[in-house]
């Protein structure tokens, strides 16, 4: 290119930039995974690689699964794949179901829906829950699945359904299933694990897959899978159809004396979940996640929004979701979006009629000011003279604990 073209390009992307105003706009992401990602989680990503065939490598892998099993409460072992949450689903359903096995599945949105589709997949007969989206999941509805269904030997449930910011109490809904012959509780836990209080051993579940880019604080591409004793009991009595997903083979692996992974892991984004760990492993880190919501859904209350989760109890700590009852929701999301902070919208059905915002990282009273002090310039000059005090609100919201 002359030099004469590449001036007068040059000069039409910096005008463009420059009408827009958006030449040194900051960008803040606020979507439900990938989530920001701190200084150190990123240095973390970028040190110099290591071979994975060596004692550096089995060291960082076993502090990883230490930091886990603490997490989890847990004495198992978790495996970690280079995939995002679905392959962790998927790994679930290939180990564990197939043709004559018998699933309950409960949906209460997108991710629940998605669990199940990928389940269906496998040839299993599948009997689907279908929860309103934006209710939470009812312990009695799932009990009394599992009663009418004793065939059933494997029940899929999502913790946190991502795209309504439902978080669904998996402790009770397994405390009130029948106590024999239970099904086998596979757990979708990609949006609440390092988030939302999840112990897998202690409450039941015996399958629960994860991803590395929401409660993890990591970048995304890694897809984790934790199993209960009766789990591993269940998957090692049958042939896996994936060679890649085998987590048979995974486990093998595991527990040599110096842990490694059958296939060449992603070793950048282990060293970022390695620091990443020590953040979300932190005294009162989900006491803060928890805290973060309520003032931001009190905020957005009294902003004029209106949360999609009606029950307190079911909102997640990890996002939330809202529409503004003018109708004028998309356009709200393009005004916020010009400010340079980037929302999530609705999924499926509720595609344009939502948004949804996480709090999954270090958010604190700074972060929430900014995310509600966004919004309110983003209501636009008609739904913004039916706003409220909502700094006021969120802040009561922030100082109650
Ligand atoms: N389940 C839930 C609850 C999710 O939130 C997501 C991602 N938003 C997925 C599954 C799929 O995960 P991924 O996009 O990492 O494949």
């Amino acid at each position: 290119m002359s030099k004469k073209y590449f001036l007068r390009l040059y000069n039409l992307i910096l005008g463009t930039y420059l009408r827009k105003g958006m030449l040194f706009l900051n960008k803040y992401l606020m979507t439900p995974g990938p989530v920001p990602v701190s200084t150190e989680v990123s240095l973390a990503g970028a040190r110099a690689l290591i071979g994975h065939r060596g004692r550096e490598f089995s060291a960082l892998f076993s502090g990883i699964e230490t930091k886990l099993s603490r997490l989890l409460r847990s004495g198992g072992c978790t495996v970690i794949f280079p995939s995002s949450g679905t392959g962790a689903l998927e790994s679930l359903a290939v180990n564990f179901t197939g043709p004559g096995t018998k699933v309950i599945s409960v949906s209460c949105g997108v991710f629940g829906d998605r669990f199940r589709e990928i389940t269906a997949l496998t040839g299993a007969e599948m009997i689907n829950v279908d929860v309103t989206p934006g209710e939470g999941v009812q312990p009695a509805v799932v009990a009394d699945a599992v009663k009418a269904n004793p065939g059933a030997s494997v029940l899929l449930l999502t913790q946190n359904e991502t795209a309504t910011g439902v978080f669904n109490r998996l402790d009770e809904i397994i405390a009130a299933l029948p106590k024999d012959n239970r099904p086998l509780v596979l757990a979708d836990g990609v949006s609440s694990i390092g988030a939302m209080p999840c112990f897998p051993e202690a409450w039941g579940i015996d399958g629960l897959a994860f991803a590395s880019q929401k409660g993890l604080l990591t970048p995304p591409g890694l897809g984790l899978v934790w199993l209960s004793k009766r789990g591993w009991d269940a998957v090692s009595k049958r042939k896996c159809p994936s060679y890649y997903f085998d987590l048979s083979r995974q486990k093998k692996d595991l527990e040599r004396e110096a842990p490694e992974n059958p296939y060449t892991p992603p070793v950048s984004l282990y060293f970022a979940l390695d620091a990443a760990l020590d953040a979300v492993l932190a005294d009162g880190w989900l006491e803060l996640r928890a805290r973060a919501a309520r003032a931001f859904a009190a905020g957005l209350e009294a902003l004029g929004f209106t949360l999609l989760v009606k029950d307190a109890k079911f909102r997640s700590p990890g996002v939330t979701a809202f529409y503004h009852p003018s109708g004028a929701t998309k356009e709200i999301e393009k005004n916020l979006k010009g400010l340079g902070i980037e929302p999530a919208g609705g999924q499926g059905e509720l595609k344009d009629r939502l948004l949804r915002i996480s709090h999954y990282h270090d958010v604190r009273w700074p972060e929430i000011t900014l995310a509600l002090g966004g919004l309110y310039a983003a209501l636009g000059d008609e739904n913004r003279k039916g706003s409220g005090d909502f700094m006021r609100a969120a802040f009561e919201a922030w100082e109650a604990k």
